[in-house]
């Protein structure tokens, strides 16, 4: 072995142990190989590879624990099966922990709860200190944090895209007062939408703006923060991670908003909402909401005026792993849903124990995991034929893009929409707004 190729070693164990070998110490305590995770892993039970089991990325990191943790491993690694770090059993990992979607759907199956995504998020740390992050996803990252949103809008088509969303929010309302308000000190909300919003799904953002339109909202959005979207979250660079959610901490402060409004994005609202305190170590001081809370508030509180059999068809809503499972938003897209829809029906399972579309994580952007996240998406896609339904509503953008391409390849006749989209599309307008 190369000098080099020792060092390399060296530095990846030296993370291993920083980043994977607590996780992993409690895996092997408390595991008993009972093969439960597997089947609520869509992973595995869309492509069948035994790799995507969720036990089976914590057994590929037993291995590399008992060769460098273990006295046996050290001394006799092909007695326990232990193997080094090396670039093959890398390659393996970087599979594994990027093909995983974080939806810790096999955590809710684990008679104990192991959650594998966490040994995964512990997996990816370690390849992006170690230089693997797969190069599409590194990329997007990179973007976001050098332009400050992931596509690398410019201010200029920015500004240019919020005038033509303000136009068609004034036809909508038929008010040539309304307004997107920018950088409005003091207002009670800061809204944040994506940056895939703002150039493919416009019409999550007019639909927003015409909804704080009908109730009179306090809010504002920011020229400088309009990316909500946290990629240091999947590629595991945890340093970009944490700037990245200060400085939308920093832009909720600088404005004074009392709350930060995420759009339609799951993983907006999970870092903010569940993760950013204990990343950044300290308490937010304004509160965090999804915008589908928001709109479920209004609703409770009669402050929208809504025509349900303006949507006719059949529609079931995807639960997106991020808002449900892991963020506790279960029942208010539902009442959303219920208010602007005549026809409602849920998937079976739903809920906190829906399937994942197979996108999310991160997976979405890594093009050479096209295959797999279609094929991992099939227990999706076969909920969704068996529900009837013609509409699928979701409220993740992550999700839509997903939930678009199964329809396709699995020749699903639905259309994929917004929550929001249909919310405002059963708005009436009182007369005292027009
Ligand atoms: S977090 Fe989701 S994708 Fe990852 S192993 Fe668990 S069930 Fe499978
Ligand atoms: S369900 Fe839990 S205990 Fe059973 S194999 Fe999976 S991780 Fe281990």
């Amino acid at each position: 072995m190369s000098t080099e190729t020792d060092t390399r070693t060296e530095d990846l164990v030296k993370l291993f142990e920083e980043k994977v070998k607590g996780p992993i110490e409690t895996y092997l305590d408390v595991c008993v190989h009972c093969g439960l995770c597997a089947d609520a892993c869509h992973a595995y039970v869309g492509t069948g590879d035994v790799d995507q089991i969720p036990s089976a990325r914590a057994q590929e990191l037993e291995k590399v624990y008992k060769r460098y943790f273990t006295r046996l491993g050290r001394v006799a690694p092909w007695l326990v099966g232990a193997e080094d770090l090396d670039e093959e059993v890398l390659d393996r990992l970087q599979k594994m922990a990027y093909q995983c979607t974080l939806c810790r759907r096999c955590a809710l199956y684990c008679p104990f709860g192991i959650d594998n995504a966490l040994m995964v998020a512990a997996i990816r740390a370690l390849l992006a200190d170690g230089g693997m992050v797969p190069a599409a996803l590194w990329e997007h990252t990179d973007t976001a944090y050098v332009t400050g949103n992931t596509l690398g809008i410019s201010d200029e088509v920015f500004l240019d895209r919020i005038e033509w969303f303000e136009e068609e929010l004034r036809d909508e309302v038929d008010d040539d007062e309304a307004t997107i308000p920018l950088d409005r000190e003091g207002a009670r909300i800061l809204f944040v939408p994506t940056p895939i919003q703002i150039m493919r799904f416009p019409s999550v953002i007019i639909s927003t703006a015409k909804i704080f339109y009908a109730v009179g909202e306090d809010w504002t959005m920011s020229t400088r923060r309009f990316d909500g979207t946290n990629f240091g979250l999947f590629s595991g660079e945890e340093e970009k991670r944490d700037e990245m959610a200060q400085r939308l901490v920093d832009e909720v402060e600088r404005l004074g908003a009392r709350v930060l409004v995420v759009s339609e994005c799951g993983h907006s609202y999970w870092v903010m909402k569940v993760a950013a305190e204990s990343w950044l170590g300290k308490p937010l001081s304004f509160e965090v909401k999804n915008i589908v809370e928001v709109i479920a508030e209004y609703i409770s509180e009669g402050r929208l005026n809504l025509d349900p059999s303006v949507n006719k068809d059949v529609v079931t809503y995807h639960d997106p792993c991020n808002l449900s499972r892991k963020g506790g938003l279960i029942e208010e897209p539902r009442v959303c849903l219920e208010a602007a829809t005549e026809s409602f029906v849920e998937m079976t399972p739903s809920g906190e124990h829906a399937w994942c579309c197979g996108g999310g994580g991160g997976v979405i952007t890594i093009p050479e995991y096209d295959e797999v996240r279609l094929a991992s998406g099939q227990p999706k896609a076969d909920q969704i034929r068996e529900s009837g339904a013609e509409v699928v509503a979701t409220a993740c953008d992550n999700c839509k893009l997903q939930l678009i391409e199964l329809a396709e390849h699995n020749g699903l006749d639905v259309s994929v929409v917004g929550v929001v989209d249909l919310v405002a599309q059963a708005l009436i307008l009182d007369e005292d707004k027009k």
